[in-house]
């Protein structure tokens, strides 16, 4: 307690930063607990909202309680005993309890020094569960209590807390339960003044007719008698809203700051269009781009010529055709003297990007080099120092471009695929070797408008609507392992009409040796099955040079049928594979499935995705399934993601940029994200939000999200 300030010192300071500490109750061992859960001052503690309420304020008569409610119920202490037991150790408190109806019997295991807190002729509040009890009738066990004729902790309290009325429930942290942390924020509650600094505009408060902020923690720890306890759960009190508005509007107004902030950042130069990259451009482009390509591709371009550095996220179902955007984007940086880092999530995704593009650059003196982990240290040692004199103009890569000896003589764009699985500090490492390069971020993974707020908020989205011409919708099939056969057939007619076929096999890492050996197994029977069309087995064990060899054997069609871990997952583009046989799917994700089906499809050949599950299956792989048969729009799909898994695990990482939230909650709360998201970003562009306002956001960034600095 020495290096404390005192109370004066605080004086005059936020009260919500005052530590724990000066809580009554809380000496150093219940101080070192909260501050492992992260609890260091009243703030952490007021925004720690209670797991959920119950509906204590209806106390019964004793006369009316049946065995198995669970009931509150006030009386007098008639009697009151500590009884020994046969076991040493372990002893019985009991006590018997009356109101005007009737008397009950209530044991507490365990808790021998009740003997000093409970006496009798005193009045108690209990809340607990009856049950019957051999002979002696109604009992309640181990319930909570409340002692309500002695003087209460804090002069202020009311009594009871605990009962008697509609109780917040907290977890327990450490030694502190849930009943203590309610004193706790009980008493920090009373140290708030009634006009405490506020972050949520007072505009916002009118109109929305929100409670202030100091009402709105109180309203929300102990409710007022007119709030009812299925509104407390679903957090749908005005009091509870305006604090989840506030959680969201203080984030965003984070990000809506570091987006304003990247706006008054000038890159090198901005990039100059001639009409000789025009005309590279023209020369590099395959096909006609669609509509959406051309969009998203406009919205780029433009970005590029801006003074500042482009932050833009590229989204487009799978299939869609974001690569072809991002290399005309490249051409336009290469013509006007830049250089180009494209960094892909898998070294397969990285070869096949050098492969593909090194083919549409062909007869260009565009020079394209690949850097991932399996680039050897002598081939290293002569393209670094080339990359680093400029004599690359586009770079391929793994993660093994953002290492540190990897520099670049003029970087001005870094194109980033399946951004997702990338974590906010890597985006920002690769940014970093250039001087504010133009960032373009790419998913395949549609992203729900919620998380992309979230996670992305800062950024401007385009999305490539439609797909390429001529695609086939994709029949889906879910089947049961035990009709093989019928999937044998389909694999065998596929081959002989000419197209080519995967079939996956999960591979989780936990039991990676005996899944392989299954694919190897499977990949067996598949090669006798499939006779005499060629197939052959993909993992992730196998050597950098065997998965090449491999992966061009069936790119090339020369083996019809690839049998893989899920390493195909992302990416691969081979347009005349038309069926996609998924092994296990039921225990895919449902972004990892649509992901796996979207590599069939591709071509002018109808395809056929056949999901094989093995029984038992958990109702939310039966939903996964069902979700995959219904649609083939990968936003439709994410949203139903979104609410299987829920936003913590929808990116299946904690390096998500998702903020950890304390009130809100992406599902339940989307419409005052959107609010949020748009009442930040007007104020911030035209400079009305009000300066203590900024200054709270960036202290709150800096302490809660620690993600400001980047971009
Ligand atoms: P994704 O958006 O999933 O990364 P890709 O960029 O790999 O998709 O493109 C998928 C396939 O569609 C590729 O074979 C690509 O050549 C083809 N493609 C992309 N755009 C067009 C287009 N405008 N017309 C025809 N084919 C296209
Ligand atoms: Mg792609």
């Amino acid at each position: 307690m020495a290096d404390l300030p005192s109370r004066a010192e605080h004086e005059g300071r936020d009260p919500l930063q005052t530590p724990l500490q000066f809580l009554k109750g809380v000496g150093p061992r219940k101080a070192a607990d909260l501050r492992k859960a992260g609890l260091h001052m009243l703030q952490d503690l007021l925004y720690r909202f209670p797991l959920r309420y119950e509906d204590r304020s209806r106390l019964q008569p004793i006369i009316s309680v049946r065995p198995g409610q669970t009931v509150a119920i006030s009386g007098e202490v008639l009697q009151c005993h500590l009884q020994h037991t046969r076991r040493s150790n372990f002893r019985l408190f009991t006590a018997l309890v009356q109101d005007a109806s009737g008397q009950v019997q209530v044991v507490w295991p365990n808790q021998a020094f009740l003997k000093d807190v409970i006496r009798p002729h005193q009045h108690v509040v209990l809340y607990g569960r009856a049950e019957l009890w051999g002979t002696r009738g109604l009992q309640l066990t181990d319930p909570e209590f409340e002692v309500v004729d002695t003087a209460p902790a804090a002069p202020e309290a009311p009594a009871p807390l605990h009962t008697g009325r509609i109780v917040p429930v907290y977890e327990r942290i450490g030694t502190v339960s849930g009943n203590v942390q309610r004193r706790l924020v009980w008493q920090a509650l009373q140290m708030l003044p009634d006009d405490m600094f506020d972050p949520v505009p007072e505009e916002l408060l009118r109109r929305h007719q929100w409670p202030g902020r100091t009402d709105a923690l109180r309203a929300t720890h102990f409710p007022q008698p007119s709030a009812t306890v299925d509104d407390l759960n679903a957090f749908a009190t005005p009091a509870q809203r305006r604090l989840v508005f506030e959680e969201f509007f203080v984030f965003q107004s984070g990000l809506a700051l570091r987006r304003h902030r990247n706006l008054q950042i000038r890159k090198a130069k901005p990039v100059v269009v001639s009409e000789a990259t025009r005309t590279a451009a023209r020369a590099v482009l395959p096909f006609p781009l669609t509509t959406g390509q051309r969009e998203a591709l406009r919205e780029i371009v433009a970005d590029q010529q801006r003074p500042w550095p482009m932050q833009r996220l590229l989204q487009g179902d799978v299939g869609a055709g974001k690569t072809i955007v991002a290399l005309l984007a490249a051409v336009v940086a290469i013509e006007d003297g830049g250089q180009v880092a494209l960094m892909a999530p898998t070294e397969i995704l990285a070869e096949q990007h050098m492969r593909s593009i090194t083919r549409m650059l062909d007869g260009t003196r565009y020079r394209v080099a690949l850097l991932s982990g399996r680039v050897g240290a002598a081939a290293r040692r002569t393209l670094l120092p080339a990359i680093a004199r400029g004599e690359v103009d586009l770079v391929i890569g793994t993660h093994a471009l953002v290492q540190e000896q990897v520099t670049f003589r003029a970087l001005t764009l870094v194109v980033i695929d399946e951004q997702h699985r990338f974590g906010v500090m890597q985006r920002g490492e690769l940014a970093a070797k250039g001087l504010h390069p133009d960032v373009l971020m790419m998913t395949a993974t549609p992203i729900p408008r919620t998380l992309a707020l979230t996670a992305c908020g800062d950024m401007e989205v385009s999305v490539i609507t439609g797909l390429p011409p001529g695609r086939q919708p994709i029949r889906t099939l879910v089947t049961p392992d035990a009709r093989r056969d019928e999937v044998y057939r389909l694999l065998r007619d596929a081959l002989t009409e000419g197209r080519q076929a995967y079939v996956v096999y999960p591979l989780v890492e936990e039991s990676e040796k005996v899944d392989l050996r299954a694919a190897t197994a499977m990949y067996e029977e598949l090669a006798q099955v499939c006779a005499p069309f060629r197939a052959a087995l993909l993992h992730g064990r196998m050597k950098g040079d065997e998965k090449d060899a491999v992966m061009r054997a069936f790119s090339s069609g020369e083996v019809p049928l690839l049998v893989s871990t899920s390493v195909v997952e992302v990416g691969v583009d081979v347009p005349n594979a038309t069926l996609m046989v998924v092994e296990h799917a039921e225990r895919f994700g449902l972004s990892q499935l649509h992901q796996l089906r979207g590599r069939v499809g591709r071509g002018v050949h109808p395809s056929t995705c056949v999901l094989v599950y093995q029984s038992p299956w958990s109702p939310d792989a039966q939903q996964r399934l069902s979700a995959m048969a219904s649609t083939q729009d990968g936003f439709v799909l994410a949203e139903r993601d979104l609410q299987i898994r829920g936003p913590g695990d929808f990116f299946g990482t904690r390096q998500s940029g998702l903020p950890q939230l304390r009130a809100g909650d992406l599902l339940r709360d989307a419409d005052l994200l959107e609010l949020a998201h748009t009442e930040a970003r007007v104020r911030i562009e035209t400079g009305h939000l009000v300066p203590a306002i900024e200054q709270y956001v960036l202290q709150v960034w800096d302490r809660q999200f620690g993600l400001i600095a980047v971009g």
